[in-house]
Formats: structure tokens, sequence, C-alpha cells
């Protein structure tokens, strides 16, 4: 059922029907939301037994005290395991990784970057598009001006990123290298060892590298190229700052986000770090290091989660699937990670946003995974299944259907 196929008059009376059938949605009164990433409350529970840990708190220090700015090295160590980095190169820090991110673009602004000046008026960033909304705002509140580059299925489009990057006041780039947010996409290899062979022409250039979902798989393993040790072959070790955070594997805002980097970048963090806090919530890190004692601990784990999230993700392809078939949607099926993305007809996915906000499905606003909230093809949708339940997400993905093919046909009609 290829609406490209349809007559004129076929397209009307389809479009009559679907109308129908949204009217009886939006008399149903329903309030579901699709818009966040956040874990449902089965994920959440998987978590609960690490509050009921007794905790040996006395350790190398006691933890219970103020100090170890790093963070403790039972978790540093978990980290480095995951990541097959070196214990020096993690400091595991507060609550939230998108905090880290913001300081760390806070302090290259006024203080530089390790080898590098501050970033001055007029700097610009690269933006994967699309990508996640919050790493936009952070660069558009410092005034950085973003710069869209095309995502492709194997990660940012790298021809464009090496042209870009031989301006000086270019600083910067947002990745989010596996599961990313929100296509899914797993950077090639290829992408990896271009990204740590990156010579900018600034000195102050960071890749902003957003492990948000390293260890995320819903279905097969997937593996992924370890760019801090990609970039140490090459001696380009301090273009990366790398972050992650148990945000998706524990409590979301009450776990410890990471930052993972050069001796350079960690030194010279280290120092202004110092001055904004005596140390990071280590009682918090000790129930983390207690429930993973090992890397294969915190796996196990994960792949609990994944169970919980696979018929979600199922269900949600499932459903992109038949609007694929007609004509409808493109989209990729993500392997891990919390999202998908939806590529719609050209100017139709702020007309198929409002159109399920009347049906009462609350979608994230189109445009917002582009710099500025500014899709200029207006097209793409960010869906994010795991919160609700599956009768809830069957519902919504009902609406969806229905709204899309809507804003689908009558753009065909216009
Ligand atoms: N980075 C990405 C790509 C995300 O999708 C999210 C949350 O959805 C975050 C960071 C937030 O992480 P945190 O809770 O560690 O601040």
């Amino acid at each position: 059922m290829n609406y490209a196929n349809f007559t004129k008059d076929e397209l009307i009376s389809e479009l009559n029907a679907l109308k129908l059938k949204a009217a009886v949605y939006a008399a149903k009164g329903i309030a579901l939301d699709l818009s966040r990433g956040k874990p449902c409350a089965e994920q959440l529970e998987l978590s609960m037994p690490m509050l009921d840990k007794k905790l040996d708190y006395m350790r190398s220090a006691d933890y219970r005290n103020y100090g170890i700015l790093e963070g403790i090295p039972e978790v540093r160590r978990l980290m480095a395991d995951l990541l097959s980095v070196r214990v020096e190169n993690v400091l595991a820090l507060g609550n939230s990784s998108l905090n880290l991110m913001y300081d760390a673009v806070a302090r290259a602004v006024t203080f530089g970057v390790a080898g590098g000046q501050p970033w001055e008026k007029g700097s610009k960033f690269l933006c994967p598009v699309p990508g996640y909304d919050r790493h936009f705002k952070i660069t558009e509140t410092f005034g950085i001006e973003m710069i869209n580059v095309p995502m492709t299925k194997d990660g940012p489009d790298m021809d464009v990123v090496e042209e870009l990057i031989k301006d000086e006041s270019v600083k910067g780039i947002w990745c989010v290298p596996k599961f990313s947010n929100p296509d899914g996409i797993v950077y090639s290899d290829e992408t990896v060892r271009r990204m740590a062979n990156l010579r900018p022409a600034s000195k102050s250039f960071r890749i902003f590298w957003d492990n948000a979902y390293f260890i995320h798989e819903i279905y097969d393993s997937v593996p992924m190229l370890n760019i801090l040790e990609e970039a140490e072959k090459v001696g380009n070790e301090d273009i990366v700052y790398m972050f992650a955070s148990t945000s998706k594997m524990t409590f979301p805002g009450s776990g410890i986000a990471f930052f993972i980097a050069s001796e350079n970048n960690i030194n010279f963090t280290k120092k202004y770090l110092a001055v904004q806090t005596i140390g990071p919530d280590k009682m918090s890190q000790l129930m983390h290091a207690e429930f993973f004692p090992t890397a294969d601990a915190l796996k196990a784990h994960m792949a609990k989660h994944a169970e919980i999230l696979r018929p979600k993700f199922d269900m949600l392809c499932d459903s992109l699937e038949a609007l694929h078939a007609d004509g409808v949607v493109d989209y990729v099926k993500p392997r891990g990670g919390y999202f998908a993305s939806v590529f719609l007809k050209k100017g139709t996915a702020k007309r198929t946003v409002e159109l399920c906000k009347k049906c009462g499905v609350t979608l994230t606003p189109a445009g917002a995974t582009y710099p500025y909230g500014i899709d200029p093809d207006d097209s793409n949708i960010r869906m994010a299944p795991s919160f609700a339940d599956m009768a809830e997400l069957k519902m919504a993905l009902e609406v969806f259907d229905c709204c899309a093919r809507i804003s689908h046909v009558e753009s065909l009609l216009k």
C-alpha cells in the first residue's frame, strides 16, 4: 500500500479515513509520552538491591569523609576495565555526565585546554545531525556557533569533518559514538580511526566523545574501537574528552559520571576540579562498587536491562517497518541505546508531532535533534520507547502510525 501509487481520489478517501481514526484517539483522552529516554520502573527495580548492601567504607581511607578528588579507586578500576583504558585515565566524579560536559565547555571557554588557548568569541562547534538536543543546548548557551555535519550509517561524515577542522575557529565536535542519540548508529572502525587522527587547525580542539551507551546493547554484542588507544598510537591522545555515566545502568541522576582522557587532560582538569570541589559523592560510588565488584557483574546487570528493553524496541521497529513498507518513513533499527530516529517526508515532522499531541501522545519536539531546534528538512523525529509499558507503547505507536500517515498523505495532496 505505497501511497506513491495512489490516485488523488484514493488519497483523499485514505485521508478522510485516517482523520476519523485520529478523532477516535483524540476522544479517548490518552496521555502518553515517548519524548525522553528514561528507564522504566521495572529497570529501576533491578538496582534496588544496591541500597540494601552493607557498605564496607573503611578502605584505604574512610570513604564517609571528604577527599579523594579523582573518585574512589574501585569504580575507576571498574570503568577502566569496561573501557579498556588505564585507571589513571579515569576520573569518577559527580552524578551527571552532561554536567561534566557543561563544565568542560565552561573551562575551555574560560581557561582553555591543556596546551591550548581559551575558546575565543566566534568559536564554532561541529554537530553531527540528528544529534542530542542537550549537547546542542550547552554550546548554544555559551554562544558557540554550531555547524551541522551529516550523519552516515558509519557515523559523522568524516570528509566534511576533516574539511571543517581546517578552520581555526572550530573548537570541537559532539559525538555519541555507540548507539547514537537519536539514530542508534555505531561509529565504524574507520570513523573512529579518522577521528583519532584528526589534526585540527586549532590547538584547543577537543572531541567530546559521549560514551553514554557504551554497554547498552539490546540484541547482540556490538564492538567498537577504543578511540583513546587509537589516538595514543599516533600521539594525538589529547584530542579526546570521553564521558560516561551509570545513569542508564542504575539510577539516573543518582549515580556516577566519568571523565576519561589523556594524562595531560586529566591533570589540567584536576587543577580546576580541586578548586570546584573537595571530592565527589564517595558513598554513592561505594554503593556502586559493592553492587558491581567486577566488570562482568555490571555486564550481567546490563543484560537484564536489555531483556526489558528488547520487546519494546521490537514493537517500535515492527511498527516503523509497516510505515517504511508504505513509503512513509525511513529508519535504521537500533541494536542498543535508548532511541530510534525516524525520517518522514520533508516538511511533515512538525505536523506529525502536532497531530500526535492532539491525540494525547507527546513526542520530542520536531527540530529538537538539530542545533537551534531547526531541522532544515523538517523530517526527523526521535522516538524513545523505554519508559512506557507495553500496552502504552502499543497505543502510542498506533497513534504515531495514524498521524504520520495523515501528514504524509496531506503533503502528497498539496
Ligand atoms: N548523553 C547522552 C547521549 C544522553 O542521551 C543522555 C541522557 O539521555 C546523557 C548524556 C545524560 O547523561 P547523564 O545522566 O550522565 O547526565
